[in-house]
């Protein structure tokens, strides 16, 4: 017979993982082994007894009686045979057995009986043994037999307790984790019954509905729901179930503890009697979404065109309205750049640069534009462009916004045309009122020139006709200036001067020019001067003069007994300041109460019978209400009927330190020593001027156009003063000058050349200067007035 000295079981790889699972193998002592182990030696009267556990290659002892050792190699063990059958192996004399006579613990002598059980756990592994050893050969009764195997199923009733627990608290723990999880998630995961009541709720329900788990468990999931939502989901969960459906994904609303409402996404599953929830808040999102919905509202049903592009400037979206406006849909844009798309003919590429540039360095801008639909049609865009930044700064898109202003754009150019055509209607009128004047002027000027003369002449006969004549032309002169002014000043060409003004001697002058006639009428006139009245200010000398001359010229006009007075008075003064007050009051015939606020419209009149009785055009006061408001002020007049009229008006003017040069003015005129050049086309005019000069001692030379003023300056090269006409045929008096001028020798350069002129128009005047002329002289000219400026070159 083959003995097999290493007996392995087929399934001993099986059998060790078996052992393996109760985690026993070199466990520490434990009192319930021992305590088995103590009942199997006492039971069996064995010095040895050992509950042991054999893996691949080894044989452990759990409990140990009788022996040094704690594991034995399982090539050596007696149990390696016990554990390859379910029956209990007893060796009664080692010695005698051929299997064990050789072991050395039988060959040393200290084992001769050997008895052990097969520990078989509840799955049929041999996976011990319980065994008892004697040192003399003997024989286990059957009671110890029957103990021996007894207690070896007590020892796998152990293990299997033992891995049991082990499995449960792996199982309590694993548990305890999902528990952990199931608590922690933000979501709340609930288990109902098949009724919807809750069975099963994690403390998420306290974050999200702010209910304690525990008040939560037992109430119905409806409890929850706000009116009407819960029959909903019902109906919902039993139509699903009714076609077979397990799985639900819903978004339902809630009201927590608080009365808040809030927005939930349910995951529900029905497995057997229950039902498995999970709800995610999604409170914020709906809200975004609520939101991001009004914006996509407004984005897509507004009337201006919107148009996103990427950061690359690349269109992505575009509204309805944009292709409304436009033509152009998603397809004819997407993936381009908008200028490019929308630019045509005249369109201002300058512009798009502009926009881009901007953009590209990330500033907003709003700009208007001619672009064309798709169509062709031309259409005026105005472009508010956004940029949307992301979180680290960068362009993330562009947004703009499209309006289209073609009508008023249209508008605008009309009103741009309209402007310019009454700019240059006024223009045209401001050049025929210049011609006009000139023309009406040059006549009277000779008229006027020869009844000085006429009267000088001393005809006493003619005396008075030559009176009637010269005031008809005075009349007829004033009446012009007036046309002119008004003219200037409803044109705004009237910008007023800043010159050092002696108020004292201009007052004085305005009564005195007014004094003559005052005195014909037998009326006094008089200025009552403020003591306090600063020596000098900065104003416009002519116009405030005119203002005056004008109201004293009215008063004058207007008043058969007493007089007139011009009061000026400082009502606030401050370092660089000094508000005055002008009044000027007369006795006169006052102005009735329904027609004083007539009286400064143009060509009004108090009265259709005043214009017979005293003359007048119905101007003055009209230009000197305008007069005075080109200065911030305001006219006011205050008049009883039949005893008087007071108009006063008060105006701020800079102070000025001038201080005048003294000056021996003379007014004697003696003759002087000239050689003048008269260039003049009219004939009469030449005459006059022709008698004032040799009045004057002076040697005058006519030229009758400027080309001729220009060859005899060049022939001649002695003339000390030219007084030139500005209106001359053939060249008038401006190019003449420019012409002399243009000559590089001194003499062309410093001969003195002063304009005649009819014209007081602001351009005409720059225009004199610019030709290079010296001065200018009024016409028609007061020959006074021509002998203080001509007198200084005398030689
Ligand atoms: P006119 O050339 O007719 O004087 P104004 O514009 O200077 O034109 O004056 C308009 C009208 O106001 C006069 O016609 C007259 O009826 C009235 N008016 C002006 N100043 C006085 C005054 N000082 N006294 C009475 N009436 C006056």
């Amino acid at each position: 017979m083959i003995i097999d000295r290493n007996p392995v079981p087929d399934n001993d790889d099986e059998r060790v993982r078996a052992l393996m699972s109760y985690d026993i193998m070199d466990t520490l002592p434990e009192e319930d082994y021992d305590a088995i182990n103590r009942l199997a030696a006492y039971i069996c009267q064995a010095p040895i007894s050992l509950v042991t556990f054999i893996n691949a290659d080894r044989q452990w002892y759990k409990s140990n009686i009788g022996l040094p050792n704690s594991d034995i190699a399982r090539s050596k063990t007696f149990c390696r045979y016990t554990i390859m059958s379910d029956d209990l192996l007893e060796v009664p004399d080692a010695t005698k057995n051929e299997l064990f006579a050789d072991n050395p613990a039988v060959t040393d002598g200290w084992v001769k009986f050997y008895a052990g059980a097969p520990i078989i756990d509840n799955e049929g592994y041999r996976v011990g043994t319980i065994c008892v050893v004697d040192t003399v050969p003997r024989n286990l009764n059957p009671e110890q037999r029957d103990a021996l195997t007894t207690l070896a199923r007590e020892v796998v009733s152990h293990i299997t307790l033992r891995r049991q627990k082990r499995q449960l608290e792996e199982s309590v723990k694993i548990h305890n984790e999902f528990f952990n999880l199931f608590n922690n998630s933000p979501e709340v995961h609930c288990i109902m019954d098949r009724e919807g009541k809750i069975r099963i709720i994690n403390q998420s329900v306290q974050t999200v509905l702010g209910y304690k788990p525990d008040d939560a468990i037992g109430l119905p999931i409806w409890h929850f729901f706000p009116r009407g939502d819960a029959e909903k989901m019902i109906s919902m969960l039993e139509d699903g179930l009714r076609s077979k459906q397990k799985a639900f994904d819903l978004e339902l609303r809630v009201i927590s503890r608080s009365g808040e409402i809030k927005w939930i996404s349910w995951s529900v599953i029905a497995k057997d009697e229950s039902w498995y929830a999970s709800g995610r808040d999604i409170t914020p999102q709906k809200k975004i979404l609520a939101e991001l919905e009004l914006l996509s509202l407004v984005a897509s049903k507004v009337n201006n065109g919107v148009v996103i592009s990427s950061a690359d400037n690349q269109v992505i979206w575009i509204n309805n309205a944009f292709e409304k406006i436009t033509g152009y849909g998603l397809a004819d844009v997407s993936d381009k750049v908008l200028g490019d798309v929308l630019m045509g003919e005249l369109t201002d590429i300058a512009i798009i640069e502009k926009a881009r540039e901007l953009s590209k360095s990330k500033k907003s801008f709003e700009v208007d534009l001619l672009v064309y639909r798709k169509d062709g049609l031309p259409l005026w865009i105005s472009i508010i462009n956004s940029i949307i930044l992301d979180a680290a700064g960068e362009v993330d898109k562009y947004v703009e916004i499209i309006i289209d202003v073609t009508a008023k754009k249209k508008a605008e150019i009309e009103l741009i045309a309209a402007k310019e055509e009454a700019l240059q209607l006024n223009r045209a009128k401001d050049m025929f009122m210049s011609v006009m004047s000139h023309e009406i002027r040059t006549p009277l000027n000779a008229v006027i020139g020869v009844s000085h003369l006429l009267r000088d002449d001393n005809h006493a006969e003619q005396t008075e006709n030559l009176d009637i004549l010269k005031f008809s032309a005075d009349n007829l002169m004033t009446l012009i200036n007036d046309v002119l002014d008004f003219t200037k000043i409803e044109t705004g060409n009237i910008i007023l001067e800043k010159i050092d003004i002696d108020l004292r001697h201009m007052v004085s002058s305005v009564v005195n020019s007014m004094q003559f006639k005052a005195a014909d009428k037998g009326i006094y006139i008089k200025a009552d001067i403020d003591a306090n009245l600063p020596g000098y200010i900065i104003g416009d000398k002519t116009r405030i003069c005119q203002i005056l001359l004008n109201l004293v010229g009215n008063s004058v006009k207007f008043t058969e007994k007493g007089g007139i007075t011009i009061d000026v008075k400082v009502i606030e003064e401050s370092e660089n300041e000094a508000r005055l007050r002008f009044e000027v009051a007369d006795t006169g015939i006052g102005i009735k109460a329904d027609q004083i606020n007539n009286i400064f419209e143009s060509f009004k009149q108090a009265d259709e019978s005043i214009t017979r009785l005293y003359g007048g055009t119905g101007l003055g006061l009209a230009i000197t209400k305008r007069l005075v408001e080109l200065h911030d002020s305001r006219i006011i007049v205050e008049s009883v009927y039949g005893q008087g009229s007071k108009f006063w008006f008060a105006i701020t003017f800079n102070k000025s330190n001038f201080t005048p040069i003294k000056q021996n003015t003379t007014t004697v005129e003696i003759g002087l020593k000239l050689n003048v050049l008269v260039a003049d086309d009219n004939q009469i005019n030449r005459m006059l001027i022709d008698k004032v000069l040799k009045k004057w001692g002076i040697n005058a030379d006519f030229a009758v156009n400027g080309k001729q003023a220009v060859d005899k300056i060049e022939l001649n090269r002695n003339y000390d003063l030219v007084l030139m006409d500005i209106h001359m045929p053939e060249m008038d008096g401006l190019d003449a000058a420019k012409y002399i001028r243009s000559i590089k020798e001194p003499y062309f350069q410093q001969l003195h050349i002063i304009a005649l002129t009819a014209s007081m128009l602001t351009n005409q005047m720059d225009m004199i200067g610019d030709s290079g002329m010296n001065d200018y002289i009024l016409k028609p000219f007061d020959p006074k007035v021509l002998y203080d400026k001509i007198s200084q070159f005398s030689k």
